[in-house]
This record gives C-alpha cells, sequence and structure tokens, in this order.
C-alpha cells in the first residue's frame, strides 16, 4: 500500500496547530505502475521485429548484397518482421479506441448469428471450408439480437476462432454454438450466448484467469511463431464489457478450450 502524507500549519503560526492528512493513494499508483508495464511492452515488443530488421538490412548492404538466393530469404523474413509490427500497431488502436469508447454504450441492433456467418466466411478462405462449424440452433429467432458494434463483434469472433484455429490443433473442426438463455445467472437478464470450443491441448487452470491481460501468453514462443501479438483477449474482454456482456473461459486440458460470449438480448439490455 502506498500512502501520501500531507501537512498544513492551521494558522498564522505552527502553534495553533498543524493539519495533516493522509491520504491511500494505492489505486493511483497501481495505475501508474501498469501504464509503466505497458510502455515498457509496447517498447519491447516492437524492439524485437525492429532489431530483426536492421539486422537483415545491415546484411543485405553489406555480405548479401550480391547474393541472389539470400537476398530473397532475407526479403521474405523482413516482410514476415514487419507484419508483425503492423498486426501489433493495429491491435494497439483497437485496444486504444476500444477502451476510449467503453463508457458510451453501443446502440445498433445486431442479430449475432449474422456476425458469426461473417466471421465464418472471412475466416473459410485461409482456414478452409470445414474449419469451422456454425450451429445457430435457437438463434435463428427474433432474439438473438443485442445492442451493439458490428464492427466490433465481428472482431470479437474473429479473434476467439482465430485462437481455437491456431492453438486448437487442424485434426478437428472449431465448433461455435449460439444459443439463448431466459436468464443468465452473472448478468441477470435474457441473454445470448456464443460458445466456441475447440479439441486442442487446452489451457491449465492457472493461466485462465490472466489471459484476458495485454501480452500475457501461455508460451510466448509458440505465439509469436503463430503470428500472434498477446493482445487478442484484452481486445476481446474489452469489446465484450462495452457490450454490457461478459466472457467465461474454461478448459479441460488435453480435451480443448471453450471461450464464451454472454450479451444480454436487445430488450434486456439497459439503455445508457
Ligand atoms: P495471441 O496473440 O498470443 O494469440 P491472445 O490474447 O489472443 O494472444 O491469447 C493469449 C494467449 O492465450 C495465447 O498466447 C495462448 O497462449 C492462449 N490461448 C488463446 N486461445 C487459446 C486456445 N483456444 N487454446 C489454447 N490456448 C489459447
Amino acid at each position: 500500500q502506498r500512502f501520501r502524507v500531507t501537512a498544513a500549519p492551521l494558522g498564522p503560526d505552527a502553534v495553533s496547530g498543524i493539519l495533516v492528512c493522509l491520504e491511500d493513494i494505492t489505486p493511483l499508483y497501481e495505475a501508474g505502475q501498469m501504464r509503466r508495464d505497458f510502455v515498457a511492452n509496447v517498447s519491447h515488443e516492437l524492439r524485437t521485429p525492429l532489431t530483426a530488421l536492421m539486422g537483415f538490412i545491415d546484411t543485405l548492404q553489406g555480405p548479401a548484397r550480391d547474393d541472389a538466393a539470400a537476398r530473397a530469404r532475407f526479403l521474405g523474413v523482413m516482410a514476415r518482421e514487419a507484419g508483425r509490427m503492423n498486426r501489433l500497431v493495429g491491435d494497439l488502436l483497437s485496444l486504444s479506441r476500444v477502451e476510449f469508447s467503453e463508457r458510451q454504450k453501443p446502440e445498433d441492433r445486431i442479430k449475432l448469428s449474422d456476425v458469426l456467418r461473417a466471421s465464418r466466411a472471412m475466416l473459410a478462405p485461409e482456414a478452409g471450408q470445414d474449419a469451422v462449424h456454425l450451429d445457430l440452433g435457437a438463434g435463428e429467432g427474433q432474439s438473438d439480437i443485442v445492442l451493439g458494434e458490428a464492427d466490433q463483434l465481428r472482431q470479437v469472433f474473429n479473434n476467439l476462432i482465430e485462437n481455437a484455429l491456431k492453438y486448437g490443433g487442424a485434426e478437428s473442426p472449431v465448433e461455435v454454438r449460439l444459443s439463448l438463455t431466459d436468464q443468465d445467472p452473472y448478468l441477470r437478464s435474457p441473454a445470448v450466448r456464443v460458445d466456441v470450443r475447440d479439441h486442442g491441448p487446452g489451457i491449465a487452470a492457472h493461466h485462465i484467469p490472466r489471459l484476458t491481460e495485454r501480452f500475457y501468453r501461455v508460451d510466448e514462443h509458440r505465439s509469436r511463431e503463430l503470428g500472434g501479438t498477446g493482445l487478442g483477449l484484452a481486445i476481446v474482454k474489452h469489446i465484450v464489457q462495452r457490450h454490457r456482456g461478459r466472457l467465461a473461459i474454461t478448459s479441460e486440458p488435453g480435451a480443448g478450450a471453450c471461450f464464451s460470449v454472454i450479451i444480454p438480448t436487445a430488450g434486456a439490455a439497459p439503455r445508457s
């Protein structure tokens, strides 16, 4: 805990008394510490690809100048590193945008089954037509409508489905299931629930509460190899909060992971 002590004389001379004020500034200190950690993390994440790029530029200007095969190989690696920086900057912008807008609740009526179809269609060219199995079940009716912002909701499901494809192993398809609940016990309102489930190695229980922290990764090397920025789930959490919803993560190690997004239905969401 951190305290700030301030003292001021009560009258023109210190004899009449001194007012001493003891203030608990722990939350302020913690917020400052989080900001410092974040800046340090961003700098580290940017410096890694930047250092690689600078090294390759040196090599291309020197030893590899006349070696066409080496040049082509190095340019490929440079393009990958530049892509990594680009994704990182894109995710940082998304995160700052959603944090900035968090208090302002989105008001468009969005049908979640449409958002899920769009996410699958977007990912299909790279992942394959059968990589994602959609079960829209009970959500085909009117009531899978939430108050939201379509782009942000698409980003939530793109991130979750991409993660399930990346970390879930390619053997069995990712299952995306939409269902409706009359009363979500935590939100205390009718809600739409979307489960994104994979059948990969899953996640050990002690990692689960930390997954939505910025730059938290279970396996940093693997995340980097797969092109991850470590920000995807932080973005998901903030968008879901902005939509008055909640994110639940469950996993049975060895049998896969399930990320559930639960958002109040449009009729149920309190207007801000
Ligand atoms: P990244 O860019 O590293 O994928 P995310 O914020 O999206 O960052 O995810 C954080 C970490 O959570 C990942 O690095 C990975 O270790 C873990 N993770 C996310 N989704 C899954 C999943 N479906 N199965 C196993 N681990 C996962």
